[in-house]
């Protein structure tokens, strides 16, 4: 967006949708990408906040209702005004629709009279994804034909009611009530009380559309003590009609296996998302701890000596993505291209390695039956390595377990340090925070590496407190090595795949709890 110099600002209102950050629509994300100043709501996913670039300012407008509010509307507003004013970019990021039960139109009240720019987008309601995520059409052509959205906050009977709750009890289908967990013995009352019958289906979904979400089912006569008795607090919805008898054949959400797991996953930034998105197609709740960052390395003359001599070499090996990216870097970064080892025979430890090789125009040698460098290793000896000069561009410091086996059948390796792992500072005390809390279910290690780091950042004193506190907490190893490296630890490894990829690891955990483990 090009800004010119005293452009007057704009505030977007934007709805956030229910929980769920995919929810979220494509205008919303675009106006998140390029805003200046974000002011969010206690019920916008905090996961948006990802898509914001990080110089924007954030501001938590937060109101938690129970008197514990962050600001008050009358602040909001000025903060809005203000920042537009001062001809910002101004996302304010809204639960759901900006424009249901959300003061949307009171904020553009305050915005038309200051005479500041908006515009308006709308949400997800909480209410459609609190039934679709709970598995309830909300219409149905057998069982309803209309629905009603009433807020719950007016408690029935007060005189200002501006709710007719004897024409809503017969007069809609299905009715949902935002805000009506407080009220929910009076509005229950009321709606019998007008002619609805007790035995109406009921549900009660609370942060519906995120790993949190936890959905209860009884009558009109009866969910209050359900909700009482399950211990739902806000945020929640109060689903009432007929439809919410199909729930129990379409309820999948809650349903999937990994649902309601929490799971940390231990890759480096660069790497987590795949491993993040399969997990969460299962439902798991993931923590991403970047235990490791890639950084290149400080002294690239080893690599810089052999790309000197290239010919000389028989193969080149590449056992880690990292080890790609970086080495790639550097052979583009010197005025070379792929051409450059077109003498060389070219070996890839697995299927992600030589998929990332082919985007650089290049199809692997050699890939062998099982993913790991003793495999590779072996492969490689069968082929004959005796007197053949090999390079293996790597980590700075890895496991020597695949160069020992070629040297040892007479290869000549040459180890070239291209990228290192550091551990990062930062989120250390959250981690030990809720590995105290217990709430953690499962730990993956995708390397070695990232079982050290994870280590390194989890910080027990002793083998004792770091058996307190991953007592009940499951560990995931991709495969050997990385296994071997946790019992190293004096831990024991949970769950392995047979083969050694992310999408292989994924299952393994799915298939642990299908089993029944927890
Ligand atoms: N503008 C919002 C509603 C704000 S009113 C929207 O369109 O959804 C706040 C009420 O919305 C809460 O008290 C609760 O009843 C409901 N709500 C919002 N998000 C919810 C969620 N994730 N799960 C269940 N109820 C939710």
């Amino acid at each position: 967006m090009k800004k010119q110099k005293n452009s007057r600002g704009k505030v977007y209102l934007v709805g956030a949708g229910p929980g769920d950050p995919g929810l979220i629509t494509l205008r919303g994300k675009y106006l998140l990408e390029r805003a200046e100043v974000v002011v969010y709501d206690y019920l916008a996913s905090k996961k948006l906040l990802r898509h914001v670039p990080e110089e924007a300012t954030l501001i938590y407008a937060g109101k938690k209702g129970g008197g514990l509010h962050a600001f008050t509307q009358e602040e909001i507003n000025r903060i809005l005004i203000r920042h537009g004013r001062e001809g910002k970019m101004v996302v304010r990021l809204k639960g759901g629709d900006p424009f249901i039960f959300g003061r949307g139109a009171e904020e553009i009240e305050e915005l038309v009279a200051a005479g500041i720019d908006f515009e308006v987008v709308p949400g997800v309601t909480s209410a459609t994804a609190a039934a679709t995520y709970a598995g309830i059409p909300i219409t149905h052509r057998e069982y309803t034909a209309s629905v009603a959205f009433v807020t719950g906050h007016e408690a029935p009977g007060k005189k200002e009611s501006n709710i007719a709750w004897d024409k809503l009890a017969t007069g809609a289908g299905t009715i949902v009530v935002y805000m009506g967990i407080k009220n929910l013995p009076v509005i229950t009352r009321k709606l019998i009380e007008h002619g609805r019958d007790p035995d109406t289906p009921v549900a009660v979904v609370r942060w519906a559309s995120t790993p949190e979400q936890h959905s209860v089912e009884g009558t009109l006569e009866n969910i209050t003590t359900v909700v009482r008795e399950a211990g739902i607090r806000p945020p929640a919805l109060v689903i009432i009609g007929e439809v919410v008898r199909l729930r129990n054949s379409i309820d999948w959400y809650e349903r999937r296996p990994l649902f309601g797991k929490k799971v940390v996953v231990t890759r480096t930034r660069e790497q987590a998302s795949e491993l993040v998105a399969r997990l969460e197609e299962y439902g798991a709740d993931c923590l991403e701890y970047s235990t490791i960052h890639i950084e290149p390395v400080e002294d690239y003359r080893i690599l810089d000596a052999a790309l000197e001599e290239m010919d000389t070499f028989s193969w080149i090996l590449f056992t880690s993505l990292n080890a790609i990216t970086y080495f790639f870097r550097r052979l583009y970064g010197t005025g070379r291209d792929v051409r450059h080892l077109g003498g060389l025979r070219i070996a890839a430890v697995g299927r992600t390695t030589a998929r990332a090789l082919r985007e650089h125009g290049l199809q692997a040698d050699l890939l062998p039956e099982k993913f790991t460098g003793e495999d590779l290793g072996r492969a490689l000896i069968r082929e004959g390595v005796r007197g053949r000069k090999i390079l293996l561009p790597r980590a700075l410091k890895a496991l020597n377990t695949l160069p020992e086996m070629l040297a040892d059948h007479g290869a000549e390796v040459v180890i070239a340090p291209v990228y290192r792992n550091v551990p990062p500072a930062g989120p250390r005390d959250e981690l030990r925070r809720r590995l105290e809390s217990g709430e953690i279910d499962v730990v993956t290690f995708t390397s070695s590496s990232t079982v050290t780091n994870f280590l390194t950042m989890v910080g027990a004193e002793s083998a004792e407190e770091l058996h307190r506190l991953l007592r009940d907490v499951r560990l995931v190893a991709i495969g050997p090595v990385t296994a071997e490296t946790i019992r190293k630890s004096g831990l024991q490894v949970d769950i392995q795949p047979e083969t050694y990829t992310i999408p292989d690891m994924v299952d393994a955990i799915v298939n642990f709890y299908r089993d029944g483990g927890d």
